[in-house]
C-alpha cells in the first residue's frame, strides 16, 4: 500500500501520463532533455522516483541515453543541522552561480524518519527566490522511504540534471544521519554547515562528518552573532588541522557567511574553484569520481542481493521458523545464523 507521502508525490506529470494513457517515447524525452527542456527533465526525474514497473522501465532507458552526457558538473554536497541556514544559504549561493552564467541544479536527499514519518527537508517552502531562476532547478527529495532508494534516485537525478546543462548540481543533506555518508559519496566537494558558538555537541554533528568536509562554513555572521562567527572560524580552522591530511593533500577551508547580508558567499564559491584546481591538477579529481563509481556498484549489487535473498519464501519461513525457536530458547542466535547462510 503506498503512504500519503507517496500518494503525493505522484507528481501532476506522471498524472498526466497516466490520464492520456500514453507514455512518451525514451527517445523524445532525451531529445528534450538535451535541449535543455526542463519540463521533460521533471518528467524524467519523476518517472525515475514512480514505483511503477512500466515507468521504471522507461526511465532505465532515458538514464542510459542521457549517461553519455552526464559528468561534466560540478557537484558540491551540503549538509547541517536543521535551521543552520541551508536553504538560506543555498538560495544565496546559488543566485550567486546563476548571475556568474551557471546552470544550477539543486537535488535534496532526505530519507524520512522512520519515527517521525516524515522528511526534515521538505515540509516547508524552500528556495522561492532560486526556485524562480531561469537557470536553476530545485527538486525535492524523492520520497522513497529507505536511505538506499533515495540515494539511487539522486544519483539518476545527477546525471539526468547534467545531461539537461547543468553544470553545478548541489546535493543538501540533514546532518543528522547516515545520508550525509551517501551525500558525500556522490559529490566533488563537500561542504559542512554550522553556527557559531553552538558547540559541536550541541549541533549533533558528528567527528566522522566533520572529517569528511572540504570546507566549513560558519551561518548566519551578522549582527551580535559577527564576533562569535569569527571565534568559530579560528577554532573550526585548527580543530581541521587534528584529522588525518587527506589523500590528496587538500586541507579543507573555514568561511564566515551571512546568506541574509550576501556575505562570503562569492568567498565560498572562491574555495570550491580553488578545491576543484587543487584536485583536477593533482589528478585526484577523476581518481575520487572512480572510486565513487565503484563504491556505488558495490552498494547497489549488495543492496539487491540483500532484497532478492530476504524475498525468497523459503527464507522467510525459515526466518519465521528461527523466530519461533529463538524465543522459546530452542535455538541460539548463532544456529540461526548458520541455518539461514544454508540459502546462500
Ligand atoms: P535550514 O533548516 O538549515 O534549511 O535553515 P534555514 O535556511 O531555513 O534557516 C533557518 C533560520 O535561520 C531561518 O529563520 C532563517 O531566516 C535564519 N537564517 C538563515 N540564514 C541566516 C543568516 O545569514 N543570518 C541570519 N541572521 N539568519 C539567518
Amino acid at each position: 500500500m503506498k503512504s500519503i507521502a507517496q500518494k503525493k508525490a505522484e507528481t501532476a506529470a506522471v498524472k498526466r501520463l497516466r490520464e492520456q494513457h500514453q507514455l512518451p517515447q525514451a527517445d523524445e524525452l532525451v531529445n528534450r532533455i538535451l535541449a535543455q527542456d526542463r519540463t521533460a527533465l521533471s518528467q524524467a526525474i519523476t518517472l525515475a522516483e514512480s514505483s511503477s514497473v512500466e515507468h521504471a522501465a522507461l526511465a532505465l532507458e532515458i538514464i542510459k541515453k542521457c549517461l553519455p552526457h552526464s559528468g561534466r558538473s560540478f557537484r558540491i554536497g551540503i549538509t547541517g543541522v536543521p535551521g543552520v541556514g541551508k536553504s538560506t544559504f543555498i538560495e544565496s549561493f546559488g543566485t550567486h552561480l546563476t548571475s556568474i552564467g551557471k546552470h544550477v541544479a539543486v537535488l535534496a536527499v532526505d530519507p524520512s524518519s522512520p519515527l517521525s514519518g516524515g522528511s526534515i527537508l521538505g515540509d516547508k517552502t524552500r528556495m522561492e527566490k532560486l526556485s524562480l531562476d531561469a537557470n536553476a532547478f530545485i527538486r525535492p527529495s524523492p520520497t522513497s522511504q529507505s536511505l538506499g532508494g533515495v540515494t539511487k534516485s539522486t544519483r539518476q537525478n545527477i546525471a539526468l540534471c547534467e545531461a539537461a546543462g547543468f553544470d553545478i548540481i548541489i546535493v543538501e543533506t540533514v546532518g543528522v544521519g547516515q545520508s550525509e555518508t551517501a551525500v558525500h559519496g556522490m559529490t566533488d566537494f563537500f561542504l559542512l554547515l554550522m553556527l557559531a558558538g553552538a558547540g559541536d555537541q550541541l549541533q549533533g554533528i558528528k567527528r566522522g562528518i566533520m572529517e569528511m568536509a572540504d570546507g566549513i562554513i560558519i551561518t548566519k555572521a551578522d549582527g551580535d552573532n559577527e564576533k562569535n562567527a569569527a571565534k568559530a572560524k579560528a577554532e573550526y580552522f585548527s580543530a581541521l588541522h587534528l584529522y588525518p591530511p587527506k589523500p590528496s593533500g587538500w586541507q579543507p577551508k573555514v568561511e564566515v557567511t551571512s546568506a541574509l547580508y550576501n556575505k562570503g558567499v562569492a568567498e565560498t564559491w572562491k574555495l570550491v574553484c580553488d578545491h576543484e584546481q587543487w584536485m583536477k591538477e593533482r589528478g585526484f579529481f577523476e581518481v575520487h569520481r572512480k572510486a565513487q563509481e565503484l563504491e556505488w556498484v558495490r552498494e547497489a549489487v549488495s543492496n539487491e542481493v540483500v532484497q532478492r535473498f530476504f524475498s525468497r519464501q523459503e527464507v522467510a519461513d525459515e526466518l519465521k521458523r528461527a523466530q519461533k525457536e529463538l524465543a522459546s530458547g530452542k535455538l541460539s542466535g548463532f544456529e540461526a545464523i548458520q541455518s539461514l547462510y544454508r540459502f546462500i
